[in-house]
């Protein structure tokens, strides 16, 4: 693993989300092209986040896993600030 590894792993969830300063998404996306580690993790991040497309109820059933609604609240959170920027564009 790579000394940038670290910093860049910390930053990879907010890049994710999209909360990273230019700069931020810069250095994140310069050492994913040469680190299949921090890529993989990234992947691993977007099968979670498709965790929020599963219904209510089937997410409900999976009680040993409060982190889903940590998640779909999340996701909840990166939806209404989507369509903020939308209304905003048209
Ligand atoms: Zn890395």
């Amino acid at each position: 693993m790579k000394d940038s590894c670290s910093s860049v792993s910390e930053l990879l969830e907010k890049y994710f989300d999209q909360e990273v300063t230019d700069r931020e998404r810069l250095l994140v996306e310069g050492h994913l092209q040469d680190c299949p580690i921090c890529r993989d993790a990234l992947t691993s991040m977007e099968g979670l986040r498709t965790l929020i497309k599963v219904p209510v109820e089937e997410a409900t059933q999976q009680e040993d896993f409060p982190w889903v609604w940590q998640k779909i609240e999340r996701g909840i959170r990166l939806q209404e600030k989507a369509g903020w920027w939308q209304s905003l564009r048209s």
